[in-house]
């Protein structure tokens, strides 16, 4: 059996965009299932759309994710360049390989000529195929500056599709397409042939977009005598609504800005990983060694995968969680060096870490911390409306509320070993006190020492803030009643 060799071949047209993401996962978790070799090549011979600056986005978006490829820029390799337009004279060789054979000329027809054929068809309804209006001295001679085309070779054509099943398809899509372009370089159609031949690419695994191409490329690899690599198409990943494909206008984020946002590569890779495909069982959660172990082609759905945000979160939320269960608070901890409020900056990292031990259940991304927890290190400016509009406390009058607190100040000062535990003892006994429901009871102290919509269990977080901040805090609140 040959090593499996798969290949991500994104063009660095720009921002990278999520389902494209998906296009690296399934290709590496195939090769690394079969000790074989992933490699990342840069297909970047369309210079109108290049953009400077994607190469790294697409390299920052791979290494964060852990898809880390084992021949490409950076690392290199025994097929490299790996970067398209540094691998001009290759096509320019290969192509001469057939015009020799009589299976590729130089077409000096202007595009202005082409476009009148174009509408020719267009007005007579008929399929525009320029097959139909070649030259008919062909030149095949291999000329600079003169776009080459292919000599097809129209047929019924039959291939299997490891996703789509059994493919068929007639002439009427298969044409002379443009292998050499007039500057030089290739087109994507005959370039990935060549590179994917040359670098031992046992899969090809892309978008479901170029299954209609397939024909030619089918063609293509005849001409040349060539394997046809285990041809893989993934649907489409489609918008949160409608039936269209996911685009940037549907709210998705490049991988990068979820990343900024405090998103986890486990979670990102799960996530992606697990849009169109499944085991076969309810698991959801999987690391990148679960995926590698039970992957596999056939369990890849062959309709569109819907995008779900709020699953992508639900999933970090899952993921921090882990994190924090299996590896400790210090290794969740690492991880949160750039989302923290910027006061929390003048604190110890110990009390930062134990601030972290009793949000990161809450947390779906971990920038959700600057603004959770900024309480934490900073008196919260008083607001005395949420507590008279707070939903449990409302019934209760101004004297009501002072008091409540009154009487908690006074317990909560006698406290000597301040700590969770003692804390609970301390607000059970208040609430036996007073005879008030823990929702309203609860809800004044919560809200004096945070003012704040959400905050952990409350013997947690009067734990963390510590005995004199936590008087303090209250002691201003009764003041401002
Ligand atoms: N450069 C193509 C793209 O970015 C890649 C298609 C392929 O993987 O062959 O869509």
């Amino acid at each position: 059996m040959k090593e499996v060799i798969t290949r991500f071949a994104p063009s660095p047209t720009g921002y990278i965009h999520i389902g494209n993401v998906r296009s690296a996962i399934y290709p590496y978790l195939i090769a690394k299932q079969d000790n074989g070799k992933f490699i990342l090549r840069i297909e970047d011979t369309d210079r109108e759309r290049y953009v400077e600056g994607a190469t790294d986005l697409i390299e920052d978006t791979l290494k964060w994710l852990g898809l880390d490829w084992d021949e490409g820029p950076i690392v290199g390799g025994e097929h490299g360049p790996y970067f398209q337009s540094e691998r001009l004279p290759i096509y320019h060789e290969w192509v001469k390989k057939l015009i020799s054979s009589g299976r590729a000329y130089a077409d000096p027809t202007p595009p202005e000529k082409i476009d009148e054929y174009r509408k020719k068809c267009n007005t007579e309804k008929i399929p525009f195929l320029y097959r139909d209006f070649r030259p008919e001295n062909l030149d095949f001679t291999f000329r600079e500056g003169t776009p080459i085309r292919f000599l097809s070779d129209p047929k019924e054509r039959e291939w299997t599709d490891a996703v789509m099943g059994k493919m068929k398809a007639g002439p009427e899509v298969q044409d002379d397409i443009i292998l050499i372009k007039k500057d030089g370089y290739p087109t994507y159609n005959f370039a990935h042939i060549i590179d994917d031949a040359l670098m031992g690419v046992t899969h090809v695994m892309r978008g479901v977009e170029y299954l209609s191409s397939t024909p030619n490329y089918l063609a293509l690899y005849e001409a040349f005598g060539l394997d046809t690599p285990t041809l893989v198409s993934l649907p489409h990943i489609l918008a949160p609504t409608g039936n269209k494909k996911l685009g940037k206008r549907d709210g998705a984020k490049s991988a990068t800005e979820y990343r900024d946002d405090g998103v986890l590569p486990e979670a990102m890779l799960n996530y992606l990983a697990c849009l169109g495909w499944n085991d076969g069982t309810e698991q959801e959660i999987y690391t990148k060694e679960e995926l590698i172990e039970r992957f596999s082609l056939d369990r890849i759905q062959s309709s569109g995968a819907r995008y779900d945000e709020t699953k992508l979160l639900w999933m970090n939320g899952q993921w921090i969680r882990k994190i924090f269960d299996e590896q400790g608070a210090r290794a969740l901890y690492d991880r949160t060096t750039n989302f923290w409020p910027k006061v929390a900056s003048d604190y110890s990292e110990e009390y930062r870490l134990s601030v972290l031990s009793i949000v990161y259940d809450r947390l779906k991304v971990l920038s959700d911390l600057t603004e959770m927890t900024e309480y934490f290190f900073k008196d919260p400016e008083i607001d005395t409306d949420m507590i008279k509009n707070n939903k449990f406390l409302k019934k209760l009058s101004e004297t009501d509320l002072e008091s409540l607190l009154k009487i908690s100040i006074s317990k909560l000062s006698d406290i000597e070993d301040w700590n969770p535990d003692t804390l609970q003892e301390t607000l059970n006994w208040l609430l036996a006190e007073t005879g008030r429901k823990p929702a309203e009871l609860f809800s004044l102290i919560r809200i004096a020492i945070s003012f704040a919509p959400f905050s952990p269990a409350l013997n947690l977080t009067l734990g963390a803030l510590g005995k004199e901040v936590s008087l303090a805090r209250l002691n201003a609140a009764a003041r401002s009643l």
